[in-house]
């Protein structure tokens, strides 16, 4: 799995709190890849729980 953040991101922090492992918000999200492995489920429940749906997931 691939994560891909587009541009637009507000920083509300909501992909974090569902996935601390692979998401980090300062101003904007910083993705960890190496969080991802074992933490798709998560990942994707954040991609759909994105306000503005900037994060892309290539399976
Ligand atoms: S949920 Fe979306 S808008 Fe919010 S911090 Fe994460 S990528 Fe940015």
């Amino acid at each position: 799995m691939k994560v891909i953040i587009e541009d637009g991101c507000i920083g509300c922090g909501a992909c974090e709190s569902i996935c601390d492992a692979v998401f980090s918000v300062e101003d904007t999200v910083i993705v960890n890849e190496a969080g991802i492995a074992g933490n798709e489920d998560a990942v994707k429940e954040a991609a759909d729980s994105c306000p503005v749906s900037v994060i892309k997931i290539e399976e």
